[in-house]
């Protein structure tokens, strides 16, 4: 992954029993497993902290750990969870590949080994919600805590809650909106499932169109991705649109360029001002 620096941890041997067949799970095996570790050793190198980097020998240790502690059938299902506790557990780790070997697989077929080689990141996502039913300001807060408190979820920052004119629909109650950035080990579907999520816990019932809800969350940008899915539009298609979306992410994030229109937040906040 260009712009990041790397840590290596190659070829770890950890038994443990992780497989399919009784035996495996029974008996153990050997596994091999190497890691990279995507984070910035710049402040690290230049102070000659271990403090300001992230210590290798705990990653070993959690890792066996974590292998030994934990049974799954499947090498991905065992990358992929083992690749989530690092990313959650170490604050400086960007990103992370992880390569599961497992060189006594029962193949029955000489082979040296069977292996899953994965790729994780944290991703930066901004999110815009609104409610105009009930304690709007309820339900607001209500969303951002589900989002801070997922552990799938870091450095959430909220911009302030801004009372607005209804949209589309006028014939009804004022909104209030508000944006906020988090970074997210969530998939864009994954975060689009956890915000309908945050929508149902609030007792949204989906009347009709752009009409009165207790709870609307929407996913503005993730990273720089355009993606356009029959169930997800990213960017959302109408945030140029919209100044209950552009104000609150112009409090947060000013300077973030629309991966489309080429235009700052702010820019484009102007722009729908004039
Ligand atoms: P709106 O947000 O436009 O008022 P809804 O909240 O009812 O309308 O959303 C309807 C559908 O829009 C959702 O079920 C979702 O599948 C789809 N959708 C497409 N792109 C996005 C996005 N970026 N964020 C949130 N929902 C989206
Ligand atoms: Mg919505």
């Amino acid at each position: 992954m260009k712009g990041y620096d790397t840590i290596k941890i190659e070829n770890l041997q950890v038994f443990a029993n992780h497989g399919v067949f009784p035996e495996e799970t029974a008996l153990g095996q050997k596994f091999v497993l190497s890691l990279k570790l995507y984070t910035d050793t710049r402040r690290a190198g230049k102070s000659d902290e271990l403090a300001a980097s992230i210590d290798y020998g705990d990653v070993c240790l959690q890792a066996t750990k974590f292998m030994q502690e934990h049974t799954y059938r499947l090498i991905e299902a065992a990358a992929e969870n083992l690749a989530e506790m690092l990313l959650t557990k170490y604050e400086l780790l960007a990103g992370v590949t992880v390569e599961l070997k497992k060189p006594w697989a029962p193949i029955g077929l000489p082979v040296d080994y069977a292996a899953v080689e994965i790729t994780r990141f944290w991703h930066r996502a901004y999110m815009a919600v609104g409610s105009n039913m009930g304690d709007k300001k309820a339900y607001l807060d209500g969303a951002v805590k589900l989002f801070k408190e997922s552990p799938l979820c870091r450095n959430l920052r909220c911009s302030s809650y801004m009372a607005t004119e209804p949209y589309g629909v006028t014939d009804q109650d004022e909104f209030l909106n508000a944006c906020f950035t988090v970074e997210t080990l969530m998939s864009p579907e994954e975060l689009l499932d956890f915000a309908h999520e945050a929508e149902n816990a609030a007792g949204r019932v989906r009347t009709r169109h752009w009409g009165p809800r207790t709870l609307d969350v929407d996913i503005i940008f993730y990273d720089d991705e355009v993606i356009s899915g029959d169930n997800l539009t990213v960017p959302h298609p109408d945030m140029q649109n919209r100044d209950f979306v552009l104000g609150p992410l112009s409090e947060i994030a000013p300077g973030k360029v629309h991966p489309v229109l080429g235009k700052t937040v702010k820019q484009l906040l102007a722009e729908l001002s004039e």
